[in-house]
């Protein structure tokens, strides 16, 4: 499969845990706000075994590992690689996916621990945010749904970009949470510009007040945690 690039260890990328992060290459989506936009096109990094994936990693220092990328659900053999992974006897496999492709996510769903999910706006904003070419909402709730009925811990993770995200989008968030029943923690980040973000885009965007989110967030569900993870 497509594999960008590979971190021997991070400390951030899983909460206590010091993981090695795996980048595919190649997304689905085309988010204005993307920090690794070098990644989007199907053809960026380039294809690797499996088997020679899992060896070079295999003696890192690190307890686990963190799958991200572009998007590593849009590739096939990736439950194959996480399968692979699991066999070392690895500790912890985290998956980051914006949950497009509920077919490949459900066949992950045995070899993993944890899934930090995107949840990019409104349900019905979608297609509008990720600029994609249908909308791909029915496929991300499927996946929702998919992590909600099974082991894995399901992180869901918002970047909230100015200019773009609005309250209501997190409300209508909140909303799709209270439908589907989901409880437990939901992160909201902030979007800060980086080098990786096309410039074409850059100017448009902007770092949302804090105060903003904090007002959205006052009227978040029961059993709903907010992580307000400002940089
Ligand atoms: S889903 Fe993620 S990798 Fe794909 S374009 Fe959006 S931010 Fe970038």
């Amino acid at each position: 499969m497509r594999i960008a690039s590979i971190i021997d260890i991070s400390l951030v990328d899983v909460p206590s845990i010091p993981v090695t992060v795996i980048f595919t290459g190649g997304c689905n989506f085309n988010c204005p706000y993307c920090q690794n936009a070098s990644l989007i096109p199907l053809d960026s990094g380039s294809e690797r075994e499996i088997a020679e994936v899992v060896r070079e990693t295999r003696d890192y220092l690190s307890d686990g590992y963190c799958i991200t990328g572009g998007e590593p659900t849009i590739h096939r053999a990736l439950p194959e690689l996480l399968k692979a992974l699991r066999a070392t006897g690895t500790s912890h496999i985290n998956l980051n996916t914006q949950g497009s492709v509920p077919s490949v996510l459900e066949t992950c769903i045995p070899f993993l621990d944890s899934v930090w999910f995107d949840m990019k706006a409104a349900p019905e904003r979608y297609q509008e945010v990720t600029q994609s070419k249908s909308d791909p909402w029915p496929r991300v709730r499927k996946s929702f749904e998919l992590l909600l009925d099974s082991e894995v811990k399901l992180w869901p993770r918002t970047t909230y970009v100015g200019n773009l995200i609005t309250p209501s989008d997190i409300q209508r968030i909140f909303e799709f949470f209270s439908e589907v029943g989901f409880q437990g923690p939901y992160h909201i980040q902030n979007y800060i510009p980086s080098e990786g973000v096309r410039s074409e885009y850059a100017s448009a965007l902007t770092t949302a007040d804090r105060s903003e989110v904090e007002a959205a967030i006052v009227n978040s569900p029961p059993g709903i945690t907010v992580h307000l993870d400002w940089r």
